[in-house]
């Protein structure tokens, strides 16, 4: 299968080659030329199959120049070695009324690590297979989350390493430490006097350096990022989808056949993406259901096919979805339209007025597979309390936006609501919203103070931030990035 750009230049790519080269040469984003089907026996076949037996089986689909092997010691990398703690990986919760599908057993406890874990493997093969000379540096900026799945995702990895830059005074308290004592041989980690603007507008400018860039190439060293637009990154989320469904057949919650639905938190677009694909592909899936947070621009361009990212920005209590650019909408439009030139016409739009309008033809088609809703965070907080007076369950704050669009679907039969984010990580908003009194408490009581009342241990990377060792404590003026780039690239 060959991977082609959604703006519609001649590349032709293997998927390695697509993984390894992130985004096409036209600014567009690498889309497979073809949808690969499945039939019933393939779905009812993953039934009796561990999550990374079924990721194999999904993966094949796509990865059509990866051997049956590579992929499998890919799979294996990412997935086992209990670096997960639950056997299941993405287990699906069963609760009294509405499956909940937890994606944030990880390492990390986001559900980044689904597909975090598995891209740095599938590029490190990409460059072997490829016969690729130089060692790939990855440079993220993170305002949190993503720097840490990220630095757990490649620790290690042959060919690569990797450098984060994370604001000196722009991250959680439990955010710095996760990534400060961060272990491995070819991490760095760098704070950036100042705010996430600075850290990322930093990391912009030394990727688009041509000199400098040049200058690490005579090294044997190329840049990249670990963004969400690499094809790398979402193709494992796929899996997921097929593998809730499996569980709920084994589990004789549903037959063969039957449709399900699927909420999904929201802000880049990429993990309900992948339930397009997975739906495209043969996957009985109903309803899409697009839940965003009070930066609503997806819920507004499902409803009236306008994408209109002139309005504010608000920081929610669900940080990982303040977002309003989301590339992966790229590609569904790529997917409904099958029209490169059109795709690229409302890129330039975008790039140029912040807006585009897809017309009424595109918008119905697209209705037909997605729903969308929002909910600002006094509402999100309410659904946290709601929820887990119900079902004694306890959501993050970006799971209850999910919950919160599942209250209000009419139709609630088989719907799975797709939780993205362990509630330890947002321990103070969800012991807010639980009404619990948190004052003076450091985040490490807070935990203490959640684990009283939820029924998940507190995950093993967070609990053991108290004693672990701080191994980077590098700080950096933005003039001095491309300097401590240089330093650790030659290392
Ligand atoms: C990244 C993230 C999301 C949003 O996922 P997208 O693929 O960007 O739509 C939702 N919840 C959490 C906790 C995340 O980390």
């Amino acid at each position: 299968m060959k991977y082609i750009s959604t703006r519609g230049n001649n590349q032709e790519l293997t998927a390695a080659e697509a993984i390894i080269q992130g985004l096409a040469e036209d600014g567009g984003l690498f889309v497979p030329e073809s949808m690969p089907k499945v039939n019933m026996a393939f779905i009812e076949g993953l039934k009796n199959l561990s999550y990374q037996q079924r990721a194999v089986k999904v993966l094949s689909q796509f990865l059509t120049d990866y051997t049956q092997t590579e992929i499998e010691g890919c799979v294996e990398r990412a997935y086992g070695d209990q670096k997960f703690d639950d056997a299941a990986i993405a287990p699906v919760n069963m609760l009294k009324n509405v499956s909940v599908l937890e994606l944030w057993h990880g390492p990390t406890s986001a559900f980044k690590d689904m597909a975090l874990q598995l891209l740095p493997q599938l590029l490190s093969t990409a460059l072997k297979k490829t016969k690729a000379k130089n060692e790939v540096m990855i440079l993220v900026a993170t305002s949190g989350d993503t720097g840490k799945a990220a630095l757990e995702g490649f620790k290690d990895v042959p060919q690569t390493k990797i450098m984060v830059f994370y604001p000196d005074n722009g991250v959680s308290r439990i955010q710095r430490l996760q990534m400060v004592t961060q272990q491995g041989g070819n991490v760095a980690v760098t704070a950036v006097k100042g705010n996430f603007d600075d850290a990322q507008s930093g990391v912009k400018e030394i990727f688009s350096d041509k000199a400098f860039n040049a200058r690490l190439n005579e090294k044997g060293v190329s840049l990249s990022s670990a963004n969400s637009i690499n094809w790398g990154r979402l193709v494992p989320q796929i899996v997921y989808y097929f593998s809730a469904y499996a569980d709920l057949l084994k589990a004789g919650k549903i037959k063969a056949g039957d449709q399900i639905s699927f909420v999904v938190p929201t802000g880049n677009f990429g993990d309900i993406l992948a339930g397009f694909y997975a739906r495209e592909m043969g996957l009985p899936v109903k309803k899409l259901v697009c839940a965003s947070n009070a930066n609503n621009v997806l819920t507004d361009f499902l409803n009236t096919g306008i994408y209109d990212r002139n309005r504010d920005f608000y920081k929610t209590i669900s940080p990982s979805m303040d977002i309003l650019i989301s590339s992966n909408l790229e590609r569904l439009l790529y997917h409904i339209t099958n029209d490169t030139a059109k795709v690229a016409g409302w890129m330039k739009e975008l790039a140029e007025t912040g807006k585009y309008d897809v017309g009424a033809e595109v918008l119905a088609r697209i209705k037909e597979i997605f729903a969308a809703d929002w909910s600002n965070d006094d509402a999100t907080k309410a659904m946290i309390a709601k929820e887990y007076q119900q079902e004694k369950y306890v959501a993050d704050p970006h799971t209850a936006v999910a919950w919160n669009a599942f209250e209000k679907m009419a139709d609630k039969e088989n719907v799975i609501i797709v939780s993205t984010a362990s509630p330890y990580k947002f321990n103070e908003s969800v012991l807010t919203a639980l009404s619990k009194d948190i004052a003076g408490k450091n985040e490490f009581q807070l935990l203490d103070e959640l684990a009283a009342i939820n029924s998940f241990a507190i995950p093993e990377g967070l609990g053991n931030l108290k004693n672990a060792e701080i191994r980077h404590n590098q700080v950096v003026n933005k003039s001095e990035m491309t300097k401590a780039v240089l330093n650790f690239a030659l290392k």
